[in-house]
């Protein structure tokens, strides 16, 4: 077991049991407030731990890390030290706030650099993303999508089942949690309409998806098998992938999504590592036809985490649209890195690879408005008394999950963001 993982370590810094941030999390992320103008940090309970603080007082002797490391924009350095320094570092973390050890605690001055309160803080995005693909790996979500614009009878594409399909997006729009999202325009084609048209997209929507975090690099021409392909993952976000639907549908065929998909994706700031997650891991699917030998795997690959989506319009009243499970994804994020790397492609520290729409089977596990409204035929009824079939300008968007597997609760917080009217 991973010593940071231990369900029965507590800490003397005070943790409410649904707290994202037991210390048996130790997420990473980047911060900034008035003082600082970002430091590499980690989370405990309502605050953030300081990084560069901690070790500049001495506190991350033991692991060798220099504070100047935790002195920069991104953690791409950082992860690029490989697993067996990360782990270390989070390993030193439970130790420092374990409630046995009472060295910080004790030390006023420094605990009080070390500790600030998460709202006094602003996040900031963590990595220097290069590369960003997407994935299509939920079979519930590919069925559904397959069901509405194919044919029912033929919802999966014959190679689906055989090959965990993406696309490469755009990583220069991937935004943090709390910027707001401008509708975006484009050419669309209504299906009563001889031409197409220009203007602000009408059907704006959400995917639920995750995404993981490259943490070691490959050279050109090297493959990661399905058994090597955690010790390339850092860790995982909650993911935004924002759609437009209507420029969609008329662009997509034949190369895939473009515009209407790479104007803004929305990401979660803590990136929870694949260490922490690691007591949460479950089965997955049964794959049948068989898999190619390249894609078989052995163990719990699969990872059992909660995920809600919220629309909070401007009156401020919360409806909780979907609830669904990472834990429902067909193809492993294993499988995707090992497909991803089978031609040679070389992946760098800091890219990130989502999921694809994660729906479950039941309707309130639709990750998508397009699933949840079945393209605008089934309005979404929202606690204000008022419908849904699309996002609404003005409307915050909030997805927000956690691993909970009775013994600890570890949690992303929240990607959110809101939907400003076409600029
Ligand atoms: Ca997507």
């Amino acid at each position: 077991m991973i010593k940071a993982n231990n369900p029965d370590i507590t800490s003397w810094i005070s943790v409410d049991k649904h707290s994202d941030f037991p210390i048996q999390n130790l997420p990473f992320g980047i911060y900034t407030d008035a003082s600082v103008k970002h430091h590499a940090c980690s989370a405990i309970g309502n605050y953030i731990i300081d990084l560069y603080e901690l070790a500049k007082r001495g506190y991350l002797a033991d692991v060798k890390l220099d504070a100047e490391l935790f002195n920069q924009p991104v953690l791409n350095d950082f992860i690029a030290l490989g697993k067996s320094t990360t782990r270390a570092l989070r390993d030193k973390l439970s130790d420092i706030f374990n409630s046995n050890n009472q060295h910080l605690k004790n030390n006023s001055d420094d605990a009080q650099a070390v500790l600030k309160l998460q709202t006094d803080v602003k996040m900031l995005m963590p990595v220097r993303v290069g590369d960003y693909t997407d994935f299509y790996s939920s079979i519930d979500h590919a069925t559904n999508i397959g069901t509405m614009i194919r044919d029912p009878k033929n919802a999966l594409m014959p190679n689906w089942k055989h090959i965990p399909v993406g696309y490469h997006g755009r990583s220069s729009s991937i935004c943090i949690s709390g910027e707001p999202v401008y509708r975006p325009k484009g050419q669309m084609k209504p299906a009563d309409a001889e031409v197409p048209v220009y203007g602000p997209c009408k059907l704006l929507d959400f995917e639920l998806e995750t995404a993981f975090i490259i943490g070691k690099s490959t050279q050109l021409s090297e493959s990661v098998s399905t058994e090597a392909a955690d010790d390339y993952i850092f860790g995982m976000v909650l993911f935004n992938d924002w759609s437009a639907r209507d420029i969609q549908t008329w662009e997509y065929v034949p190369l895939g999504p473009f515009l209407a998909k790479n104007f803004a994706s929305t990401i979660s700031p803590w990136i929870v590592t694949l260490d922490a997650l690691e007591p949460y891991r479950t089965k997955g699917y049964v794959q049948e036809p068989k898999v190619l030998p390249y894609l078989e795997y052995t163990g719990d690959k699969n990872v059992d985490i909660k995920l809600e989506v919220a629309i909070v319009p401007e009156n401020n009243i919360e409806t909780i649209v979907c609830k669904s499970n990472y834990k429902y994804m067909y193809w492993t994020m294993e499988q995707q890195l090992a497909h991803h790397t089978v031609n040679g492609c070389n992946i760098n520290v800091g890219d990130m690879m989502a999921s694809g729409t994660i729906s479950g089977p039941q309707p309130i596990e639709y990750g998508s408005m397009m699933e949840l409204s079945w393209r605008g035929t089934k309005p979404v009824k929202m606690n204000d008394g008022t419908e849904r079939k699309f996002i609404n300008d003005n409307d915050t968007v909030i997805m927000r999950g956690y691993c909970d597997n009775g013994k600890v609760r570890i949690g992303f917080g929240e990607s959110k963001a809101k939907v400003l009217p076409a600029k």
